[in-house]
């Protein structure tokens, strides 16, 4: 026996790594099925396996204690403007190029004439979310890629020029004119100093070279406050064009091969999203292509921030399946008092109500997925405007207070950053404040009620399809009527309204597919009963057990 042997670990919890991240989430497999990514299952169980083992997990931690580093000169002086990632940073990019995340919505532009193929924006997205759990922070890239082809396909002569670069499957990390380069990735700079919501307080200016355009040349002279993923092949910016504001392309290199004039001041140092840079930068008469008309920046840029909303629901979903799956094995593995601590019962309520919203961000998220695989479908048309702000909101909002919660399963060690809770919980509060923050989201909603009211009656009658014979779910549904016909108020209770929505659509979706201890459950504690500010109440009679083997079987 070694004398300096001070104990022997027990009672601790097993490594939580090497689980397949989309065969054990049951609540995931059937969403997709249920919305049209069922044929990509086999495809999808062998991507959970790659995230989910351990090399995945230590290339997650690794990517975010090295976080990237900027370089702006060289030893001698001249200006770079690069940044330095760690090696785990691009074999994240480099697994998830590898599988479409950056573009597989748009793979039936590689042949001309051809249709989406159906369900490939739910198998994308199921797909994102697994990916997220390995690594969040390299997602940024990888959803502006893929969200940016909408606004480039406005430029049909741009899009022919880049297009073929983003839709292949190889991540080229390499800083060169993308001529030269295998494979492509943009980003987005909309964001100054004077105003991120505001856009029209943008201040850079596009002017044009010659008679200027849609497709033509711009000199673009500015700043962003916020431009993330700044070793992207390029960006499309919002400017100031004589016309109004526009939305233009500005490629980190010219056509005739010399770097743009793309100045990166700092890099933010940010509370999580370690992995990824977040940086400012100037642009000093920078070179950039207008896409679409000047003045109609906004309108241009749209498709793009929509498409990165539905992202950010999915990978707040993701995260909070990971951290609840961590928060299960643990409590499985861990003895107090004599008894496993899932089995405690305080801690069983606990885990089974952490497990409901978890189901229920889920299955939210994935029913907008489907919304973007049928573009043509009116009733899918009209869910995806009017519930793409909803989802956003409430998936994103609700994503922080349950990984809090889920980290103090885990006790002392969710605390610590070796384990992945501590990451989970600094990274999640980004997805709610980029891409549109809170009460941008509720405006939005409410934007859709003035201004296309024919929509949300769209989803108000299949939501009151829905609700069916069930007392809660169609009290609710009646509560968010009279919110909506109260237009004197909507503006104090957009965020009322938004969350009222979320938890009826979630409610009825549950009802429908998922097992009736999920479904009751959810709505006896979201939809009526006691008023509650904390996890783990209200779920008396409920069958934690069930609910907990679901989320996480053992
Ligand atoms: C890590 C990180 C990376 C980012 N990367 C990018 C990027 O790559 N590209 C990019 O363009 N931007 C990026 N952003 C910027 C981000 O999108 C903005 O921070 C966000 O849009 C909010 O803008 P703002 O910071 O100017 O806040 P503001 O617009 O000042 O908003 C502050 C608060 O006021 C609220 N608010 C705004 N208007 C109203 C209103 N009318 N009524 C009530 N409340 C209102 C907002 O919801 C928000 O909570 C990034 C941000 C972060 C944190």
């Amino acid at each position: 026996m070694n004398p300096f042997a001070t104990h022997e670990v027990l009672n601790q919890s097993p490594p939580f790594e090497n689980v397949n991240l989309f065969t054990t989430d049951r609540a995931l497999v059937e969403a997709v099925s249920r919305e049209g990514g069922g044929f990509a299952a086999k495809r999808l169980a062998a991507f959970g396996e790659v995230c989910g083992n351990a090399a995945a997990f230590e290339r997650g931690r690794l990517a975010n204690e090295n976080p990237p580093r900027l370089k702006p000169f060289d030893s001698k002086g001249r200006r770079l403007d690069v940044v330095e990632f760690h090696p785990a940073y691009h074999e994240c990019m480099a697994i998830s190029v590898a599988e479409g995340l950056h573009c597989s919505s748009w793979d039936h532009l590689a042949e001309p004439g051809a249709k989406p193929a159906q369900g490939a924006n739910v198998a994308r997205s199921a797909r994102c979310y697994i990916a997220v759990q390995m690594e969040a922070g390299h997602q940024c890239p990888i959803t502006m890629t893929n969200a940016s082809v909408p606004t480039l396909l406005l430029q049909p002569g741009i899009a022919a020029e880049w297009l073929p670069k983003i839709l292949a499957r190889e991540y080229d990390k390499s800083f060169k004119p993308v001529g030269d380069k295998r494979g492509a990735t943009i980003g987005m700079g909309m964001t100054e100093k004077q105003g991120g919501t505001d856009v029209r307080a943008n201040t850079t200016r596009a002017v044009p070279v010659g008679g200027g355009g849609p497709g033509a040349e711009y000199i673009v002279t500015g700043h962003k406050w916020f431009m993330s993923a700044p070793m992207c092949d390029a960006f499309l910016v919002l400017a100031q064009a004589p016309g109004g504001l526009s939305c233009l392309l500005l490629p980190r290199f010219l056509p005739d091969g010399s770097v743009n004039a793309l100045r990166i001041q700092r890099l933010k140092d940010k509370l999580g999203n370690r992995s990824n840079a977040s940086s400012e930068v100037e642009f000093q008469a920078a070179h950039a292509w207008l896409i679409g008309e000047e003045g109609r920046g906004v309108p241009s840029i749209i498709e793009m921030v929509t498409r990165t909303r539905l992202d950010c629901a999915v990978a707040s979903a993701g995260l909070m399946r990971l951290i609840l799956a961590n928060a299960i094995h643990h409590c499985r593995h861990r003895t107090v008092f004599q008894k496993k601590l899932v089995d405690q019962p305080l801690m069983s309520q606990v885990l089974a109500d952490l497990a409901l919203d978890a189901e229920a961000a889920t299955a939210l998220a994935f029913r907008l997925c489907r919304t973007f695989d049928r573009a043509s479908d009116p009733h899918a048309a009209a869910w995806r405007r009017l519930m793409t702000p909803v989802t956003k909101y409430w998936v994103c909002k609700l994503a922080p207070a349950f990984a809090y919660e889920a980290m103090e399963c885990l006790g002392g060690n969710g605390y610590v950053e070796e384990g992945v809770a501590a990451r989970v919980y600094r990274e999640l509060p980004l997805n709610a404040i980029w891409e549109g923050s809170g009460n941008v989201m509720a405006l939005d909603l409410l934007r859709v009620l003035q201004r296309e009211p024919e929509t949300a009656e769209i989803v108000m009658e299949d939501l009151s399809a829905a609700v069916g014979g069930d007392p809660h779910l169609k009290a609710q549904h009646a509560r968010v009527q009279r919110l909506l016909h109260e237009p004197r108020l909507l503006d104090q209770r957009g965020r009322a309204l938004t969350e009222a929505l979320a938890t009826l659509a979630a409610g009825t979706i549950l009802r429908a597919h998922a097992p009736a201890f999920v479904a009751d459950a959810f709505i006896a504690t979201r939809l009526s009963g006691s008023p509650r500010q904390t996890y783990g109440q209200g779920c008396d009679g409920v069958d934690t057990r069930a609910i907990v083997e679901r989320a996480f079987p053992g």
